[in-house]
């Protein structure tokens, strides 16, 4: 029998890499794992997490408006940008020790290096070589920029997590969750915020009411936002940038931030040369079993751009060491995940939108329903909040959910659990409302649109 160093040698640390590594150490696999940037990735830090309590900072300009209406009377507050970032900072120190901790704890030998692989058994990582059964790629995503003049002088979410300082105006290119909670926070936080997008609506393959209804906010709060609308080139002045667009347009920015999408990070992993299966994207190619063509790699998370969340590379991660080392395999069920993007209002979703309701069944009703929630009749904001179900008639089964309000993350997780439970309508309609929330109105939604 072939002796081997480890069992499983796990390229990047971070959401589904820490998880398959902690996993498999756990059921007495011997594991390595290699990081060369950042323990817990990008969710921990350079994503989700400082992105949620920068969300969080920005929320306060409103909620210090809002406080007026109920009585209250305040001193002009201020924002320190630089204090927000020394917590954040220590907020994610505290978080990769945690990751360190649960790696050790766990028996799993952590490496800090850029490990690439020299054929379909040995990883090198510094000086060494490392013979392995099994390896597994989950070394993520990186943020990609469209080749235009000036490219180089633009920043990407990556750089927003560390500015120097804030800019007084800001231009954001993109039209996807990360360009839209960027333009909620830096709106926020008091910068002129633009949002620029070369389609006709935001958040591509969500509702087409969530992705109206969502720019209306944004634009009701003080965002530009700029449809149908390229940008050609960028330019340095002495001390802003111009964005030059395909319309002849010349605007003049502090900062410009790029939240076009992100691609694979395959870079400097050899797998070309081993022969690794990429598509047109440069994502590694997977089966069920997250195992590429060559036998011996596997691959999860980001780097195989299906559904790039963290809770979607975590479940994976257990999928595979579970189907690998345990008699107890947990497959990931990839349909109805819910998802939130952290705009400002929240849209949370789970299900089919409308449209692919309509494509997929001839009996579908629609209920909606658009109000201003109770916070806002006393706070002198003008929000309001959309909700909307989609029903087989048939079936009376709900198939999916779409809220743009306060809080729709929070309210969407519960109502994915009901989804995934083959809630009917007639379910919701028994379901006592908890009163007053917002919430309620998905138990009290009686009469479908026409
Ligand atoms: C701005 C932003 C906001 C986001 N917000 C959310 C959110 O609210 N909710 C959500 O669910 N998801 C969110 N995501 C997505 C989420 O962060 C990713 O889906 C998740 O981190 C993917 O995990 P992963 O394990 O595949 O990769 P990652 O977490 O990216 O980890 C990959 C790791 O591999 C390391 N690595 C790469 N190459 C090598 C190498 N050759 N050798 C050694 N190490 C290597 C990298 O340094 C990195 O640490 C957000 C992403 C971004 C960018």
């Amino acid at each position: 029998m072939t002796h081997y160093d480890v069992d499983l040698f796990v390229i990047g640390a971070g959401s589904g890499g820490v998880r398959a590594a902690r996993m498999a150490a756990g059921l007495g696999v011997r594991v390595t794992i290699a990081e060369n940037r950042y323990l817990g990735g990008t969710c921990v830090n350079a994503g989700c997490v400082p992105k949620k309590l920068f969300v969080y900072a920005s929320r306060f300009r409103e909620d210090f408006i809002a406080a007026k209406g109920f009585g209250w009377s305040l001193n002009t507050p201020q924002f320190d940008w630089s204090h927000l970032l020394a917590q954040k900072n220590q907020e994610i120190h505290r978080l990769q020790g945690v990751y360190e901790d649960l790696l050790n704890h766990s028996g799993v030998t952590l490496i800090e290096g850029q490990a690439h692989l020299l054929d379909v058994h040995t990883v090198r990582i510094g000086e060494r070589n490392i013979s392995c059964k099994r390896i597994l790629i989950a070394t993520g995503g990186w943020p990609s920029v469209p080749n235009i003049p000036g490219k180089e002088l633009v920043v990407t979410s990556n750089e927003m997590f560390a500015l120097a300082k804030l800019p007084k105006r800001i231009l954001i290119v993109g039209g996807g969750y990360i360009a839209v909670e960027f333009a909620g926070i830096m709106h926020g936080m008091g910068v002129k915020t633009t949002l620029c997008y070369r389609g006709d609506k935001l958040l591509r393959g969500f509702d087409e009411d969530v992705r109206v209804f969502v720019a209306q906010e944004m634009h009701k709060k003080g965002i530009d936002i700029l449809f149908n609308t390229k940008i050609s080139a960028i330019e340095k002045n002495e001390n802003s940038f111009m964005a030059c667009t395909d319309k002849n347009q010349q605007l003049e920015f502090d900062l410009i931030l790029y939240a076009t999408g992100r691609t694979p990070n395959i870079a400097g992993l050899g797998l070309e040369t081993l022969g690794v299966e990429l598509d047109a994207m440069g994502a590694i190619k997977i089966n069920d079993d997250y195992q590429t063509n060559i036998p011996s790699i596997y691959a999860l998370g980001d780097v195989t751009n299906r559904l790039n969340l963290t809770p979607v590379a975590t479940a994976e991660a257990m999928a595979l060491v579970n189907g690998l080392y345990s008699n107890q395999p947990t497959p990931v069920d990839y349909d109805n995940i819910p998802t939130t993007v952290f705009s400002q209002p929240n849209v949370g979703t789970v299900g089919l939108t409308e449209k692919e309701a309509r494509n997929r069944y001839p009996d579908i009703d629609i209920y909606k329903s658009v109000f201003t929630p109770m916070k806002h009749t006393l706070s002198g904001l003008d929000e309001k909040t959309l909700m909307k179900m989609i029903v087989r008639r048939s079936t009376d089964k709900v198939l999916g959910i779409h809220m743009v309000g306060s809080d729709a993350g929070e309210i969407i997780q519960g109502m994915a659990i009901a989804i995934r439970a083959g809630a009917t309508k007639a379910i919701f309609d028994s379901t006592i409302g908890i009163h007053p929330t917002t919430a309620e109105e998905f138990v009290t939604m009686r009469k479908p649109v026409d």
